[in-house]
């Protein structure tokens, strides 16, 4: 039985390990890819000792920096289930044949989220060639280009204001005939001249070669096609948090409860980046997280 698994190869969890390894800890790290949304996220312009680095690259730094730490590691592993049997943590691998099982006396949970997807034709295809999912992240690289953010809610709304500091033009665009969210970013969208509102407005897809070049709607039932460089998505994220076992408190979108030390309402439990119920969701605070739900189970173990 290990004193601690770790669940996810990206920021939280590859910082996590780092600390375990070096307080020598019996764990192990489960992964199902290095990096996750880090790998993903294009270019990297906001952490700390880089100017400017791919995701790609960054997330190879964390898993280089992982092994040679001398973690014990799992990868090209998905953990479909995890369950509690007399206070003890048992880890089930997803597998078509005879699923791999582990125990462990804690968990560090840091599988992150999702965004949620459209499934637009060409959104997938286009994704990190003119489609994204994080204004904060990729916004920087359409100054003075032409822009749509889809989803009328708040995340959408401040996506759309952020971007019309940098883009010539911002077409927010939500299908049904309201804004939803705070009233004072809908008041600031009515003021604002570069942000064009398009209510009643559906996506119908994506268009582009190697890049985003327009975007299909179709308003009061007519298609119409709209010039863009770049397409914003903001519809929700979606947590990687269904194989928490059953007894764990997560908020109603699925996202794990946590306190600041990264406890969950399970003892043993921890759940740290992207998975857990954040406000804000960055490579910097994902990192921090790892940390912090690292250095709480040592404590935890120290108590048992
Ligand atoms: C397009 C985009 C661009 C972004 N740009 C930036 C940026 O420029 N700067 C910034 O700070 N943040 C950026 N972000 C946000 C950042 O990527 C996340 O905050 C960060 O990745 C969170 O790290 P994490 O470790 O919590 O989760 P993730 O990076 O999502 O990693 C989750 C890990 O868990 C593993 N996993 C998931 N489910 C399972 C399972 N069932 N079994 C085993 N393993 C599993 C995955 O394989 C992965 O290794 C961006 C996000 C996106 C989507």
């Amino acid at each position: 039985m290990y004193d601690l698994i770790i669940i996810g190869g990206s920021a939280a969890g590859c910082s996590a390990a780092i600390y375990a390894a070096r307080r020598n800890l019996n764990f192990l790290l489960i992964t199902a890819d290095w990096g996750g949304e880090v790998a993903r996220s294009g270019w990297v312009c906001n952490y700390l000792g880089f100017d400017r680095i791919s995701g790609f690259e960054l997330a190879n730094i964390f898993k280089k920096q992982a092994i040679e730490n001398k973690s014990k590691i799992c990868e090209n592993t998905t953990v479909e289930k995890i369950n509690i049997i007399n206070n003890i943590f048992e880890i089930i691998e997803k597998s078509d044949t005879e699923p791999k099982k582990w125990q462990a006396k804690s968990i560090i949970l840091a599988t992150g989220s999702q965004p949620r997807k459209l499934n637009l034709p060409g959104e997938n295809e286009l994704r990190g060639k003119g489609v994204s999912y994080c204004s904060t992240c990729d916004g920087p690289l359409y100054r003075n280009k032409r822009v749509i953010v889809i989803g009328g809610g708040n995340a959408g709304m401040e996506s759309a204001l952020m971007l019309k500091d940098i883009c010539e033009k911002v077409y927010l665009i939500e299908v049904t005939d309201v804004l939803r969210g705070e009233k004072i970013y809908m008041e600031k969208i009515a003021k604002e001249k570069k942000i064009v509102l398009m209510l009643k407005t559906k996506p119908l897809k994506i268009i582009g070669e190697n890049k985003v070049e327009s975007i299909e709607v179709e308003i009061n039932n007519k298609k119409q096609t709209i010039k863009t460089d770049g397409i914003f998505i903001h519809v929700g994220t979606v947590p990687n948090s269904d194989m928490a076992p059953k007894e764990i408190a997560k908020d109603k979108f699925g996202y794990i409860s946590t306190n600041k030390l990264c406890e969950t309402n399970l003892p043993g439990f921890y759940a740290v980046g992207d998975v857990a119920d954040l406000p804000f969701k960055q490579i910097s605070i994902a990192v921090g997280q790892g940390t912090t739900a690292l250095l709480s189970v040592a404590k935890y173990l120290e108590s048992k």
